[in-house]
């Protein structure tokens, strides 16, 4: 940490800010300038916590050297971190295949929910997206299928092999969640809920944190932080977009949090282009800028049907669009020196 002082600060009060940092069991060293002096105060950071070092007189500010977060660092693990989700048919996030998510933005029924799954495996896609509970901005609009919308997840892995993705809104459904779900979801607007981050940090599933609305990438690694420090060390990130002052879009995608996060933490990073971009068409082009710019994969929502969508039905791809979609990819995947799962189907199977 390092102090700096008001211009006129007396002795008096060097020592005051020397006597406060010193009892705390640091060291300090002062070096004193025409207009400035500056204290370092050397040893184990976080104890300075414990004095509002703003507060004590003649104190400008206050730079701290070290980074807020530890296990979430690079600096904690050197190598990027591998995340498997799922028992059996295992999806990889993280290494040098890129993890494509796909699937609706909500459950709405057992046919949606089975047409796109096998459609999104055939296609390339190594995890199942679907939500059974939904964080709507509207109360009175579709907030999922709840439990009955686990079940028919549990069911479409069992059948497909895929694992599954779905988001958790609140502590006391993480158990429930847990039980039927291969990865938890916690959503943009619970990235700083930490009772239920502390609550996802204590079982045994991975969780893909997605960015808040209006979040800094600090407090995305925090709120990761918060996960991994209950034990749980299986975390994805993932950017979904923030809110700026462009309305032509949903949301703005960040396209420079990718590289950011990717130097700041070992931690696997996603990206979100339907919730970014709010249309379908801009899916794409978001999706190949992530790629370009390092992200490991994607969540792309995908509908049988988008006009008649539950939810987020103007961001959805139709079957025919993820297929063009995920051959488009490919050359980007093989540029960025990563890899993308076959196609596995003929040209007429599905649309
Ligand atoms: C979603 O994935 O359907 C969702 C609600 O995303 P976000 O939390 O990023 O808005
Ligand atoms: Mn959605």
């Amino acid at each position: 940490m390092i102090i700096i002082t008001r211009s006129g600060i007396t002795d008096a009060e060097i020592d005051h800010i020397r006597e406060r940092v010193e009892s705390l069991g640091m060291r300090t060293h002062i070096s004193r300038g025409e207009q400035r002096t500056i204290i370092g105060c050397i040893g184990d950071e976080s104890l300075l916590h414990e004095v509002a070092l703003l507060a004590l007189p003649g104190v400008e500010s206050v730079t701290p050297v070290l980074k807020p977060y530890k296990l979430v660092s690079r600096e904690f693990v050197d190598s990027p971190s591998v995340v498997r989700v799922g028992n059996g048919a295992t999806a990889v996030v993280g290494g040098r295949d890129l993890a494509v998510i796909a699937g609706p933005c909500s459950v709405e029924g057992r046919q949606m929910l089975f047409d796109t799954a096998r459609t999104v495996r055939s296609y390339g896609a190594g995890l199942l997206r679907g939500g059974a509970f939904k964080p709507r901005t509207s109360p009175y609009a579709f907030q999922g299928m709840g439990q009955a919308g686990l079940h028919l997840l549990a069911e479409v892995r069992a059948e497909t092999g895929l694992p599954v993705v779905t988001e958790v809104m609140d502590t006391r459904q993480v158990e429930l969640v847990a039980e039927h779900a291969d990865m938890l979801q916690v959503g943009a607007r619970n990235m700083q809920n930490f009772a239920l981050l502390g609550e996802v940090g204590r079982v045994q599933r991975p969780v893909l944190l997605k960015r808040g609305l209006s979040a800094t990438i600090k407090e995305l690694l925090m709120s990761a932080e918060y996960i991994m420090a209950q034990g749980n060390r299986e975390v994805v990130l993932c950017e979904r977009g923030i809110r700026t002052y462009e309305t032509a879009t949903r949301n703005t995608l960040d396209v420079a949090a990718i590289p950011v996060l990717k130097a700041e933490t070992h931690l696997p990073v996603l990206v979100d282009p339907s919730h970014a971009g709010g249309r379908a068409e801009l899916v794409a082009p978001l999706a190949f800028a992530a790629i370009a710019a390092g992200a490991d994969g994607l969540m792309v929502e995908v509908h049988p049907n988008p006009e008649n969508a539950l939810s987020d039905g103007d961001q959805s791809l139709t079957f025919p669009a993820f297929r063009q979609f995920m051959e488009r990819l490919r050359p980007f995947a093989e540029a960025a020196g990563r890899a993308l799962a076959p196609c596995r189907v003929g040209r007429e199977v599905a649309a």
